[in-house]
């Protein structure tokens, strides 16, 4: 196979191709933006091209400008990645124009997949099992509402030419369709331009099982299993998994079958996604078909020694599938963490920065990292804020999921903030680990995942304070004058002194509250004792710091700790994770105030977290406003984000109307705190 490959596509997904193509001794090329020009990918290719400015509208965007430079290199196969072009019809139709091997599916399959309403029309033929639902033309409200009435409460409202959750409404009574209806319409009419809607009956608790399917161009198909998708943020992927738990033979058979089905009913060849909902009583029904290699595909590729990327260049070169139905097998279980620059505690909001220090945990046959980024590289505000994705894999679930957990406490990231300490958390939860996972279980479990339980609190917090002592002493000591007798407490430089009761008071903010913690020194020496105290907890400790790990003895209850800490940004904070062996406990500490911070300048405030559309300004210029009251809504990444006022006062003008579109990064408005 003599193939040039063009990689339409940046990050770890061009890397992760790269990788494969190396290894079938296939010639790389990149494309990059002016943002990449050093990037991972770029410095991985054989050659490498640039396509234009940041702004992915001008460069990965640029299907044109694509083609253009594949022509001029020779490239004569161009592999789109997810995302960006991965499901335009166009590109693809411009690929094969200039007898460029487009590595996914036929023009028509593409298209085929791209409208909710048609495509479920193609499935319910082909005898794909669908949500009961309404998808027809008639669109009078009296119409729908007879539907929905019909079909039994809960019903979901969706708009036709939906995507990203927009234009979707339950319905839990009757009572309240008429309004429902006019509100998803709205909506649908502001974001698509297309107000046509589906009904669907609403399931409570489903699960979305997705299935791995893959066809050559000869008429052969197989699938390569299922991947259980349903930790969710708003409709979006965190931790996805292979096999799916519970899953029986009979219902994978079931469903594999289903979106071969599927497949074939759109002429498909290549890697596809089928999209299920599972419901609670094992049926199962169409979302929707990725035409298209999935973020979540090497869960796949762990359980089934298989490489998809390799499967895909095999099959675009036209060659048959590698393997058939019966020769494809699950070994073990794997799980999938999407580690990203972005603050749960803030809505998901996207962080931005420079990567100070990145050290990801040793890979091996059970722990994968697939990254885009190198130490020391920017996470800007032009691309989807993945660091990367970890991977882990073992023999069973319970075991994998300790793999993943481990390698989480491992992953060592400063210089932004990170989702580490939620997936962390995630994966501890007793739900979790129980493999009880529907669609709300980030909200059903939010209390343990987002650490909000006070008594939660209580436990971890002796121990942040405990560390933040320790790491006092230990620097006092290393910059202390004499080293003569390093235990002698004339040479403590901290808060103890001979027969004086004394005390520490630190400040120790969790989210967005500061508590006061009070340590007590008990004795002096290599092994000092502390009396630790705030309300709800009054105990008694002692601990010793190597590197990460920190021992901790609390009441005579001895643990091991793991600790990732980080001067942030600004400089006046430190940021420190703790990894108990159930939780993650993000804390900060304010460092004395050195005169040298603006305080009227809202670090990155009313810029734009990325490139986006702003949505809605929700306070008028002029109006006085509060500390912490949403002041734009802009939408990108297709969740929505609020900028909040740091401190009472005005807007005094907004830059961008709703429906605007905005670079990351832009100035959103000016802002006057009051006096
Ligand atoms: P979009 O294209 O807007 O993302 P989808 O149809 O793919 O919309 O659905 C997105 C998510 O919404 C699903 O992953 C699932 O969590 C939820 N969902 C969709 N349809 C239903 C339904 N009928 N009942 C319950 N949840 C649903």
């Amino acid at each position: 196979m003599l193939v040039k490959l063009l990689i339409a596509n940046r990050g770890e997904i061009s890397c992760r191709i790269i990788r494969t193509a190396k290894r079938m001794g296939i010639h790389t090329v990149a494309v990059y933006s002016d943002a990449d020009a050093n990037a991972l990918h770029v410095q991985m290719a054989d050659e490498a091209v640039h396509i234009g400015p940041a702004p992915s509208r001008d460069s990965y965007l640029q299907a044109q400008k694509i083609i253009e430079v594949a022509r001029k290199v020779g490239a004569d196969m161009i592999h789109p990645g997810y995302g960006f072009l991965s499901e335009n019809a166009e590109f693809a139709r411009l690929c094969e124009d200039n007898q460029i091997v487009f590595v996914g599916p036929p023009v028509p399959a593409i298209d085929a997949m791209g409208s909710k309403s048609a495509a479920k029309k193609i499935m319910e033929a082909a005898g794909v099992p669908l949500v009961p639902g309404y998808h027809g033309d008639d669109q009078s409200p009296a119409l729908l509402k007879q539907q929905a009435d019909a079909m039994g409460y809960p019903v979901l409202l969706k708009a036709a030419a939906g995507g990203g959750g927009k234009g979707m409404r339950q319905v839990h009574h009757e009572k309240e369709f008429e309004q429902a209806l006019a509100a998803a319409k709205r909506e649908a009419m502001a974001s698509f331009g297309d107000e046509q809607m589906l009904v669907e009956k609403y399931l409570t608790q489903p699960r979305h099982v997705e299935i791995q399917v893959f066809c050559d161009m000869h008429g052969n198909g197989v699938y390569l299993f299922e991947r259980d998708c349903s930790v969710q943020r708003r409709h979006q992927k965190v931790i996805e998994e292979a096999p799916a738990p519970g899953m029986t033979e009979d219902l994978r058979k079931q469903m594999g079958e289903a979106a071969l089905k599927a497949a074939s009913a759109i002429g498909y060849v290549g890697a596809g996604t089928v999209e299920f909902l599972l419901d609670t009583d094992g049926s199962f029904y169409f979302m929707e078909m990725n035409t298209r290699l999935q973020v979540e595909h090497p869960v796949t590729e762990m359980i089934t020694g298989q490489d998809l990327v390799e499967w895909q260049i095999r099959v675009a070169s036209g060659e048959d599938l590698p393997l058939k139905q019966d020769e494809l097998k699950i070994n073990g279980h794997a799980f999938e963490a999407r580690v990203y620059a972005e603050d749960p505690d803030n809505e998901f909001l996207p962080a931005t920065g420079t990567l100070s220090f990145l050290q990801p945990p040793d890979e091996s046959e059970h722990v994968r990292v697939d990254t885009g980024v190198r130490q020391g590289d920017k996470v800007s505000v032009y691309y989807d804020p993945m660091i990367a994705k970890l991977i882990v894999w073992d023999e069973d679930r319970p075991k994998a999921l300790r793999r993943l957990a481990k390698a989480l406490s491992e992953y060592r990231i400063m210089g932004v903030t990170t989702n580490i300490g939620f997936l962390y958390n995630l994966a501890n939860t007793k739900a979790f680990k129980q493999a009880n996972l529907d669609t709300g279980f980030i909200d059903k479990h939010q209390s343990e995942i987002f650490l909000k339980n006070e008594a939660d609190i209580a436990g971890l917090l002796p121990l942040a304070a405990l560390y933040l002592v320790l790491t006092q002493d230990k620097q006092h000591q290393q910059s202390g004058p004499s080293q003569q007798d390093p235990h002698s407490p004339w040479q403590c430089m901290n808060a103890w002194r001979a027969n004086v009761d004394h005390v520490q008071h630190l400040d120790i903010q969790i989210h967005d509250e500061v508590y006061q913690v009070h340590v007590r020194q008990l004795t002096a020496g290599q092994q000092r004792r502390y009396r630790i105290s705030a309300e709800g907890f009054n105990v008694e400790c002692q601990g010793e710091i190597r590197g990460d790990n920190f021992t901790v003895i609390l009441d005579g209850h001895r643990q091991n700790v793991v600790i990732g800490s980080d001067e942030l940004g600004n400089g006046n904070e430190l940021g420190c994770s703790l990894y108990t062996q159930s939780s993650a406990l993000h804390f900060r500490q304010k460092l004395p105030d050195l005169g040298l911070l603006d305080h009227d300048q809202h670090a990155g405030g009313f810029t734009a977290p990325m490139n986006g559309t702003v949505v809605n300004h929700a306070v008028e210029p002029g109006e006085m406003v509060e500390k912490g009251q949403v002041l734009v809504i802009m939408e990108a990444m297709k969740m929505e984000h609020s900028l909040k006022a740091p401190k009472a006062g005005k807007v005094l003008e907004f830059f961008y109307q709703p429906g605007e579109l905005v670079d990351g990064g832009a100035e959103l408005l000016s802002f006057e705190a009051e006096e």
